[in-house]
């Protein structure tokens, strides 16, 4: 007998078919519902008298957008050369994340409004969503929104005045996820970085200005317009992908005045077994324990040396070794590097055989010197974020638990990992 998938509604199971693919179809809301709850409510007022901008406005006030990001697409809004293109970002690569697939399966139509809205405060001619490869039914259900949505535009003569959104899938390597890749990837091309200057939103896909937004930017826009136009205070709530040492994995949904610390004992964890938390994911950077007991907002998150935007908390318990942790983590980078640029290729795959001489006991203060520097250079010089990542989390993991990593210099290992 074949696998079953079931919904929990109203306090009982409810058999919904065999394959994945049934599942996220029974989630699936549909237009009439997602109207019913509010779903392009001010859609034509904007449409019709809106400040362009004021969605641009509305994001950086939430700390969704930052401000050269805000400079860099009024720019784009204005740049006469077409045609210009809104790619929607929904590669979701990071490790432990998996917010911005349940976004387009489960808040289709919220996406695809707040996808419309910002094409029109951009004054863009296509919007791109861009779904991993491994999403292929997060892109059938959006196909299946989008012909909904072109009979309730026709219907309301609006379909003329805006522009086509298409669906595009995109290559499922953790690199594609950055917006050049995305573009190339996008393009029909290998899915790399391109060097910058020029910043896509003035020479992008087919060297055309092009925004990149993320998935839950985007799905935000229709919630900050409805709370600017009603009066309501302008505020989101995020969603935290929490996964690692936690007793109740998943996807959170907070205000983002909840502490670090309250959302891991929501999740299940003990604060006192926690040792280390990966905040934004493993490209944003590790956090000690000591410093757990922060609000979990743009600007706390910028003073702790890491990003929310990828929304991905990993736990590591008392019982996790540091270097086994790091090991790991750098092999995952060294896997993923596309490997154009020297500091990265190089870089990761020297860093796995040092922390590999680490875990075996084989290195000396020298290699910890050593790891330091390569990290160093590979933050500073790295063409893209990826080997930028690679080096500040091991930096990261080296200035908060070095004693640790002295500990494994010496034969020792506290968490009982190696040297067995
Ligand atoms: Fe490729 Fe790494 Fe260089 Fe990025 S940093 S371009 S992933 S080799």
């Amino acid at each position: 007998m074949g696998d079953r998938y079931y919904t929990f509604v109203n306090g009982d199971f409810k058999e919904v078919g065999e394959s994945r693919s049934d599942y996220v179809q029974s989630q699936y809301e549909p237009l009439d519902k997602y109207i019913a709850r509010s779903g392009y409510r001010y859609f034509e007022k904007f449409l019709n008298e809106g400040n362009k901008f004021l969605i641009l406005e509305l994001l950086v006030k939430v700390g969704l957008l930052g401000g050269g990001a805000l400079t860099r697409l009024k720019a784009l809004a204005s740049n006469a050369d077409r045609p210009k293109y809104l790619i929607v970002n929904g590669h979701e690569g990071e490790p432990g994340g998996f917010k911005d697939r349940l976004i387009m399966e489960r808040n289709t139509h919220q996406l695809l409004e707040g996808a419309l809205l910002l094409s029109l405060a951009l004054n863009v001619d296509e919007v791109i969503i861009a779904v991993n490869e491994r999403f292929r039914n997060a892109k059938a259900v959006i196909e299946r929104a989008l012909d909904e949505l072109r009979t309730f535009l026709t219907n309301r003569d609006l379909l003329s005045k805006l522009p086509p959104i298409t669906v595009s899938l995109i290559g499922s390597p953790y690199i594609v996820g950055e917006e050049t890749a995305l573009i190339n990837s996008i393009e029909g091309g290998r899915g790399e970085p391109r060097l910058r200057p020029p910043d896509p939103t003035e020479a992008g896909l087919f060297g055309k200005p092009t925004a990149v937004i993320n998935v839950e930017v985007a799905a935000a826009i229709p919630i900050l317009l409805s709370n600017y136009y009603e009066g309501k205070e302008i505020t989101i709530e995020k969603y935290f992908c929490v996964t690692g040492d936690v007793d109740r994995p998943g996807l959170y949904r907070e205000k983002l005045t909840i502490g670090l610390n309250e959302l891991l004992v929501k999740a299940g964890a003990k604060e006192e077994n926690v040792k280390a938390v990966f905040v934004g994911g493993v490209s944003s950077g590790l956090v000690h324990s000591s410093r757990i007991k922060v609000r979990l907002t743009p600007e706390e998150a910028r003073k702790l040396g890491v990003f929310l935007g990828p929304g991905v908390i990993i736990a590591l318990s008392n019982s996790r070794c540091i270097v086994d942790v790091m090991l790991e983590v750098e092999r995952f980078f060294a896997h993923e590097s596309c490997g154009r640029c020297e500091p990265c290729r190089l870089g990761t795959r020297e860093l796995v055989n040092i922390l590999e001489r680490i875990s075996n006991g084989k290195a000396n203060e020298e290699d910890l010197k050593w790891a330091e520097s390569v990290a160093k250079t590979m933050m500073d010089t790295s063409l893209c974020g990826l080997g930028m990542s690679a080096g500040k989390v091991l930096l990261d993991a080296l200035s908060q638990f070095r004693d640790e990593f002295e500990e494994h210099v010496k034969g020792v290992c506290r968490a009982g990992v190696h040297f067995r």
